[in-house]
């Protein structure tokens, strides 16, 4: 399992691109993604969604 931003939410602010360490976010259709398959679930991302739209795996 990888961290998921929910798309509805995101506003595509790209703080989340910025500080992932295996840079697997990227601009699709206007908001932000992740790879599922490259991300290292090390929760970077979900410090600086300003909408704490970003979700971890569940456990
Ligand atoms: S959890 Fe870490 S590796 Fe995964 S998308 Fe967020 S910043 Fe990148
Ligand atoms: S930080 Fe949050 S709102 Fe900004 S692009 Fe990433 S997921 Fe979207």
């Amino acid at each position: 399992m990888a961290h998921l931003i929910q798309k509805d939410e995101c506003t595509n602010c790209g703080a989340c691109e910025e500080v992932c360490p295996v840079e697997c976010i990227s601009e699709v259709d206007e908001k932000r993604f992740i790879d599922p398959d490259a991300c290292i679930d090390c929760g970077a991302c979900i410090e600086v969604c300003p909408v704490t739209c970003i979700l971890a795996p569940e456990e």
